[in-house]
């Protein structure tokens, strides 16, 4: 194919060369007149080859107003690219009239295309406006120039029915929108006309109210058999957790038209308290081998009244742990036996009260005291005085609560009281 091109192109000029040779010989022989003719005509064709070569060609000014806003290659663009402005204009009565239309001579020049001159019509005619198309279900119910008269018709209408202290999602039963286009300026919307499109459009609202609340914590009790039954001791505190209730309604236009759909979401869960609780038996049936000898003097400064034996069945199936003695409040209490305060607290149960040991496994307690006058470590002899009676913990009347604690477990205070 190569070779067969190159053969015809030398062709060709030998063609051309043995033309041109039989030209010049012509001009030669000719006279002066064929001479003139033959370069004017030469001349002529090469003005017009250069003239056509370069891009000289007839278009169309587009004017508005005196201002050319397009330049187009033929009538046949001008007119398409009107026909396709018309399909951009949402509405009726587009006028594009107004418009000159000039032809020029042009060099070199590029022209718009049918698209591009639409799009300038468009934009150039002071009868067009670029805007946006209000749709309610389906009809278009105006113009506005800008979105903020939609969203502002819409957005008064939807939190119309907001519920107070809600949180609320509204809707419109039907479809909404706003579409971009070109319209007619004789269409654009009065903001009033279109409030009054959104103003009876039904509204569907969905509130959602939160409530939080406490959740007490639950308290589990921990057995420990080594703990003498009495014994209670927090080792986990109980915290309460949080739970929010959430409650969604639906309204219609503000009237209820569901049941409340109520859920319950866990915010912080509630720590359960665990509480170790002493099982073990604290009774002893036989006389400790030292009581006769232990010499034990009467606990308070009067004799008061037996209200409460040692081992009485009390509430929640517990044992009582000591001896109550009916005393005013203010009586003075005293140690029983020489000794060591080991204790001298606060306790719900006890309420003020007092733990002596007395050493070899021995140790008495004082409870439900008004106050205590003695402190942990302090030696106390046997008539001390080391607290005041009183009613306090868990105590239903004044009295001296007195236990008599042996190797841990607690025996009966008869055998080391005369308590007749
Ligand atoms: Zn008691």
């Amino acid at each position: 194919m190569l070779d067969y091109k190159l053969v015809t192109f030398l062709e060709g000029m030998i063609l051309i060369k043995e033309a041109v040779i039989s030209f010049v010989e012509k001009i030669k022989t000719a006279n002066r007149l064929y001479k003139l003719i033959a370069f004017s005509a030469i001349s002529v064709i090469l003005i017009l080859v250069s003239v056509f070569s370069s891009g000289v060609k007839l278009t169309y000014n587009l004017i508005y107003n005196g201002n050319v806003f397009a330049n187009v290659a033929s009538q046949e663009v001008y007119s398409q690219a009107v026909a396709l402005a018309k399909t951009y204009v949402s509405g009726k009565d587009v006028d594009f009239s107004g418009i000159e239309v000039d032809s020029v001579i042009s060099i070199n020049g590029t022209t718009n295309n049918v698209e591009e001159t639409s799009k300038l019509l468009l934009e150039n005619n002071p009868a067009i406006c670029n805007g946006f198309e209000v749709v309610v279900d389906g009809n278009v119910v105006g113009y506005v120039s800008s979105l903020d008269v939609y969203e502002t018709a819409k957005n008064s209408r939807l939190t119309a029915f907001d519920i107070e202290g809600a949180t609320c999602t509204s809707t419109f039963t039907v479809p909404v929108s706003a579409k971009a286009t070109y319209f007619d300026v004789k269409n654009l919307s009065k903001t009033e006309d279109i409030n009054m499109a959104f103003a009876t459009l039904d509204v569907q609202t969905v509130a959602i109210k939160n409530t939080t609340y406490t959740v007490k914590y639950e308290t589990v009790a921990q057995k420990d058999s080594t703990k003498q039954a009495g014994y209670e001791k927090v080792v986990t505190a109980g915290v309460n957790g949080s739970n929010k209730r959430v409650e969604e309604v639906t309204y219609l236009n503000g009237v209820a038209v569901s049941d409340p759909v109520i859920s319950t979401v866990v915010v912080t869960a509630p720590v359960t308290e665990v509480v170790v609780v002493g099982t073990k038996d604290v009774f002893v049936t036989t006389t400790p081998q030292n009581a006769s000898s232990a010499g034990f003097v009467w606990p308070l400064a009067v004799k008061g009244v037996i209200t409460g034996p040692y081992g009485e069945l009390r509430s929640g199936g517990k044992r009582h742990a000591g001896v109550d003695i009916g005393v005013p409040v203010g009586t003075s209490i005293v140690a029983v036996k020489a000794g060591v305060v080991e204790e001298a607290d606060y306790d719900s149960d006890y309420g003020y009260y007092v733990v002596i040991n007395h050493g070899n496994g021995l140790k008495t307690r004082y409870a439900h005291n008004k106050c205590n006058t003695v402190s942990v470590g302090q030696q106390v002899s046997a008539g001390q005085l080391i607290a005041l009676s009183g009613n306090t913990g868990r105590s239903t009347g004044p009295h001296l609560h007195f236990e008599v604690i042996v190797n841990g477990g607690t025996t009966n205070p008869g055998y080391y009281l005369d308590l007749n």
